[in-house]
């Protein structure tokens, strides 16, 4: 990234989503942060950004269920920074539950913003991207867009239709100098693990958090450590750089070894 780059990170207020906005923020890109909130916290991250980076950074309240907020983010981007370059796709939310009690509305929630967000944000992104010859697209997918996990089937599916949709942009796009890759995270401590922490503490009532984490959470990363953000934000800022302008198509696991097996 050798010139000023406009990046969004969609749901970037909050965990790998806020630390990939900082890492690109941090390698000179103006970046736009976003979430379907729009709280004096929200505007006030991305102040912190411009001003610890030097860089010019903005909040855009968008709820990523939405297709037509969705597109209207690139756009609002589009028409402040003149151009959109980096979109990093990552709001995603999480919902666990047998499939024949999960909710309707989780399902249709998760499939809107872990997967469908993706098809709009790119789909009004990549005519400015082409126009420009040069774009990166980088999908926050997971290591369950490459493995399944019961319990989980909206986010399994989402997640494999995201590592879906990736390839298929990249194939569209190819030689135009736009890529299109996905990020495969295994667990990260982040907010939305931390929810699934406290849930399985509680089916467990006799185990200690310790024995939870390492036994039921961490039970397929083989590594039995978190991934933290700053490595998922650190594969995104690869797929950005000039070293990955031929890497495109394809997934790159930070798991700790889960997918390897
Ligand atoms: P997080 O809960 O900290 O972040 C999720 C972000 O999405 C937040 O900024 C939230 O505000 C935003 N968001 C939620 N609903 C939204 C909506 N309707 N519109 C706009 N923004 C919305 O969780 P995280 O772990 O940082 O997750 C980020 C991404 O990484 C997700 O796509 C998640 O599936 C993926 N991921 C996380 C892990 C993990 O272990 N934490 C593993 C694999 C993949």
């Amino acid at each position: 990234m050798n010139s000023r780059k406009t990046a969004i990170v969609t749901g970037s207020n909050s965990g790998i989503g806020l630390a990939t906005a900082e890492a690109l923020a941090a390698n000179g890109c103006n970046v736009v942060l976003n979430s379907f909130t729009d709280g004096e916290a929200d505007h006030a991250l991305a102040a912190d950004l411009a001003k610890k980076h030097s860089v010019d950074c903005v909040y855009i309240k968008a709820d990523m269920s939405k297709p037509a907020e969705c597109r209207d983010l690139v756009a609002q981007a589009a028409k402040r920074f003149g151009s959109v370059d980096i979109l990093v796709n990552n709001a995603g939310i999480q919902h666990v539950s047998p499939v024949e009690s999960f909710p309707i509305e989780k399902w249709d929630a998760i499939i809107a913003i872990n997967l469908s967000s993706a098809f709009h944000t790119t789909a009004a992104a990549v005519p400015m991207m082409r126009k420009a010859g040069w774009g990166r697209i980088v999908n926050i997918a997971s290591a369950h867009g490459l493995r399944a996990s019961p319990n989980k089937s909206a986010y399994v599916a989402a997640k494999h239709g995201v590592v879906g949709f990736t390839k298929t942009v990249a194939l569209e796009l190819a030689g135009s100098g736009v890529t299109s890759n996905a990020v495969c995270p295994g667990f990260v401590h982040t907010p939305l693990v931390e929810i699934q922490i406290k849930d399985r503490m509680k089916e467990h009532p006799g185990m200690d958090r310790e024995t939870v984490v390492r036994d039921i959470i961490l039970e397929k990363q083989p590594s039995k450590q978190f991934a933290t953000v700053e490595q998922i934000a650190g594969a995104v800022l690869y797929l950005c750089s000039d070293a990955a302008a031929q890497v495109t198509g394809t997934t790159i696991s930070v798991d700790g070894g889960w997918t390897a097996s």
